[in-house]
């Protein structure tokens, strides 16, 4: 009996994981739809069903001559209801060809792994932690950190491995958030 019961809540908390899904918005690309569902398989590979908001948008300027970067807002946001969850701010090259645009997006959404699954912590402007380990802001730009490292080491793979594999529709439907 002790058996079924355990068994049941496991099957629950499984069922529940699989459940919880990143809510995705995108802003200014044609496709919109096209980049949830690519976006979401990207994170559902990544193994983040976190409760989390990520605010997509496209842009002809970028600073620094950037690709792609992602901001991780400090406050949490409740919306409609649902429980609060993190908020990530991606920006990408909207001049980018559609290729380079999904090996970017993955970049990111790799990124956002390394948040939600407690990888990479901000300190402050200048201190990053990395699996544990203190990081200080000269080391950040370098693309030899190991955050980058394994953003860049994964990005075309990810995109690789699941070319061609259903997308992952999104739960509810797309959903409004500032
Ligand atoms: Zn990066």
């Amino acid at each position: 009996m002790k058996f079924i019961i355990i068994l049941s809540v496991l099957l629950l908390s499984c069922s529940q994981k699989i459940n919880a899904q990143p809510i995705v918005k995108v802003w200014a690309n044609e496709d919109s739809t096209a980049v949830v569902n690519m976006v979401l398989k990207y994170l559902d590979h990544l193994d983040v069903h976190e409760h989390i908001y990520i605010h997509i948008s496209f842009s002809k300027l970028m600073p620094k001559k950037l690709e792609g970067f992602t901001i991780k807002q400090t406050a949490l946001l409740s919306f409609q209801g649902d429980k609060k969850g993190k908020v990530f701010r991606v920006k990408i090259d909207a001049q980018l060809n559609p290729l380079r645009q999904k090996y970017v997006l993955a970049h990111e959404m790799i990124h956002i792994k390394q948040y939600v699954k407690g990888e990479l912590q901000l300190l402050s402007a200048k201190k990053v932690l990395w699996k544990r380990k203190l990081y200080r802001q000269s080391d950040f730009n370098r693309r030899n950190n190991p955050w980058e490292q394994e953003a860049y080491r994964l990005d075309r793979t990810v995109v690789e491995i699941l070319k061609g594999q259903p997308e992952v529709v999104p739960l509810t439907a797309l959903q409004d958030f500032q």
